[in-house]
């Protein structure tokens, strides 16, 4: 069986937890959208380790971990989370046993960077502003539709590298001299560091779609690990607040070049409230209305980007939200995370609908103006106290409270809670049901 592992919200569920949990029982672990944008933060026997493009799973020995076609690719920061693996133990002298990467995926060049940190400048006295990681992954992903972006493989083939480089370059260069008033980049240098980065990626390149074709015929377990969260997604995110990349389940299809019928259990991973980091619509949002519990929840729950360390912005749960996650990625279950943020406190609420203009909307609207008017209607349920979560073995075990929330989520979206997550370390969590044997 093969297990997806998704975002319901806007990011940073959790996911990296889940990941890591479920690796253990995945032969290949992948990666197949976003760029160094991700930061999972594992906490694996008291010590936190955050990555932002490497697969967690590397972190159990004897997994393969790939890198798909649908991910941008830094070998920059590549090659340092490598590197800072190795001096942690986890890798050896030949990682490259251990990580392949796509021929197929793009390549973030310095360009991209710049372009990136250029754009968010100029817009941040504006409403304009994205508030993007500031990695290049967007202006990587916009060469890419654009067909001049560098892939992969072609950091091994000097002549087309330099086709590419030429026609990427007098464009940039055009952009950064005259649009932004910034200095032009030379060509030379350019070149010359991707194909040094290529020789040094060699042997970590190779066909990663034919790899996990391979791994299916030969029925190995494959674990996909979603980056960032629905709610960003290009096409059915918060638009235009949102990442360049398909992050929902379609994006495993497109991002390894595999069938449909890789899609197999679906995870969909909510924390127990929301959080959105950066600008853009949060219908549940409670920064202004119950700005106490806001920082309460920040403060418990420790809500500061793993990637940037900006204060993520907090909401009750949405469950019309998640709802509208759980159809778009067809979830088979959901993971219930951080629970214990919420433990002792006196209510709590869920968001069951949104009033725009007098009507109560049961689904979010397209319209990004729309989106930002909503008013959420909650419905408030009694919270549970405080209580043992390392010594939960069941789900008789939990506070009434917990169970009677739980139950209000599966009703509402229509789906199992296979996992409840009570706190970072990984004995803090109850398995209801596994996916690797329900589909
Ligand atoms: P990701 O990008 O979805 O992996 O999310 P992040 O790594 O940015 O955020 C998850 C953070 O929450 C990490 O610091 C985890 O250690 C932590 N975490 C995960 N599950 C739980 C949980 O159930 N309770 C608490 N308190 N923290 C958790």
């Amino acid at each position: 069986m093969n297990v997806t592992v998704i975002g319901a919200q806007w990011g940073d569920e959790g996911k990296g937890k889940i990941v890591d949990l479920y690796s253990a029982r995945a032969d290949f672990i992948v990666r197949y959208q976003g760029g160094n944008n991700a930061g999972h933060t594992l906490v694996v026997e008291g010590k936190k380790t955050v990555l932002h493009l490497i697969p967690s799973g590397i972190l159990h020995p004897g997994k393969t971990c790939l890198i798909a076609n649908g991910v941008v690719f830094d070998p920059e920061v590549f090659f340092k989370e490598v590197a800072t693996l190795q001096a942690a133990g986890v890798l050896g002298s030949e990682p490259w046993k251990q990580i392949k990467v796509s021929e197929r995926a793009h390549v973030i060049l310095d360009i991209h960077r710049t372009l990136d940190r250029l754009r968010e400048e100029k817009a941040s006295q504006s409403k304009g502003k994205i508030g993007t990681t500031v990695r290049g992954i967007g202006p990587a992903y916009e060469d890419k539709a654009a067909r001049r972006g560098v892939q992969v493989v072609d950091l091994l083939h000097p002549n087309l590298l330099k086709e590419k480089l030429e026609r990427t370059l007098s464009e940039k260069n055009a952009l950064f001299k005259n649009h932004f008033g910034s200095e032009e980049v030379a060509y030379e240098p350019v070149f010359e560091k991707c194909i040094m980065l290529g020789e040094k990626l060699r042997p970590y390149i190779a066909n990663v779609r034919r790899m996990l074709v391979d791994a299916k015929k030969a029925h190995k377990p494959i674990l996909f690990e979603g980056a960032q969260g629905t709610l960003l997604d290009v096409d059915h995110g918060t638009y235009p607040y949102v990442t360049s990349s398909n992050t929902t389940a379609g994006g495993v299809i497109t991002g390894c070049g595999v069938g449909s019928t890789f899609l197999q259990s679906v995870i969909g991973i909510t924390k127990a409230y929301t959080t959105r980091v950066g600008v853009g619509p949060f219908p549940s949002e409670i920064e202004e209305t119950e700005k106490e519990t806001a920082e309460k929840i920040r403060k418990i729950g420790a809500e500061f980007g793993a990637t940037t360390g900006r204060m993520r912005r907090v909401g009750w749960l949405d469950l019309v939200a998640l709802k509208y996650a759980a159809e778009i990625n067809g979830f088979t279950g959901l993971a219930l995370m951080k629970s214990d943020v919420l433990n002792g406190f006196e209510n709590i609420r869920v968001c069951t609908g949104y009033e725009l203009h007098g009507r109560v909307l049961d689904e979010l609207p397209s319209c990004i103006e729309d989106m930002e008017q909503l008013i959420p209607v909650y419905k408030t349920m009694k919270c549970w106290k405080n209580f043992d979560t390392k010594a939960v073995r069941s789900r008789g075990d939990l506070p009434k409270e917990l169970q009677d929330f739980m139950t209000v989520i599966e009703k509402f979206v229509d789906l199992p809670i296979v996992l409840l997550s009570t706190g970072p370390g990984r004995e803090e969590t109850l398995q209801l049901l596994d996916p690797f044997q329900n589909g």
